[in-house]
């Protein structure tokens, strides 16, 4: 078995016994392999051992990836900060977005994705940790971006995403994944069609799935340190 295998295994042995801890159902968590700065032969490695979902943060280094990895029919996540003249590939080759963080990014993801395919798959970033050069929308601003998202043909609104600032005692990650929980909650209830809250990476997604995270967005746990120098 690869080491990728392995650590795979451990991961979704952990991530189900702490569903039961936290009394989630069984299976409600998912992961996505964070494989930014990792080669394509670890994120084959990674689809031999089940995974399906990628997230990658650079556009260059993904589209190649793309490209490489066709004929492995992998779902693919943009979850890097997006520049407005970024848009058009982004909406053509990746089946979900996590960080769209303003209304001119929505509308141009809409512009350019294709009437022939299915909607593009949103998430709302929200900046939970209010530094000001941070990407993502202030938590009491979603609202609106979500009411212009959900009104866009060639988006669906599927949920919230957030990077909160590291923090290594288990409560104070607690307290920041509450508040985008209770807000997912509160969105839910004007569209039900949200049902993905994407938080929790390698070193908080204990704290994440027992505020309710649906999809942990994980990297150097699967894959170890990210390399500078992708061959
Ligand atoms: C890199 C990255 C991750 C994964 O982080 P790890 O700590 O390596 O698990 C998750 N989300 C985003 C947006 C990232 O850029």
């Amino acid at each position: 078995m690869t080491i990728v295998a392995e650590h795979i295994n451990k991961l979704v042995t952990s991530l189900r016994s702490f569903e039961q801890r936290y009394e989630k159902p069984a299976g409600s968590v998912k992961l996505l392999a964070v494989s930014k700065r990792q080669s394509i032969e670890k994120i084959a490695e990674a689809h031999s051992a089940g995974l399906k979902d990628f997230g990658e943060n650079y556009l260059q280094e993904a589209l190649e990836k793309i490209e490489k990895l066709k004929p492995l029919d992998l779902n693919w996540h943009f979850i890097g900060p997006i520049q407005a003249n970024k848009t058009k590939p982004i909406a053509e080759e990746f089946q979900w977005v996590h960080s769209v963080d303003r209304t001119k990014i929505a509308l141009r993801l809409n512009e350019h994705r294709a009437d022939s395919r299915l909607p593009l798959n949103v998430c709302v970033q929200v900046n939970l940790s209010n530094e000001a050069n941070k990407s993502g929308v202030a938590l009491q601003d979603a609202e609106d971006l979500c009411v212009c998202i959900a009104r866009l043909p060639h988006l669906k609104l599927r949920g919230l995403m957030a990077i909160p600032a590291p923090l290594s005692v288990f409560d104070a990650q607690r307290v920041c994944f509450r508040l985008l929980a209770n807000e997912f909650v509160r969105l839910q209830s004007l569209y039900p069609q949200m049902d993905t809250l994407s938080m929790g990476m390698s070193n908080d997604y204990e704290a994440a799935i027992a505020e309710g995270s649906t999809l942990l967005r994980i990297g150097t746990g699967i894959f170890g340190p990210a390399s500078n120098s992708l061959a």
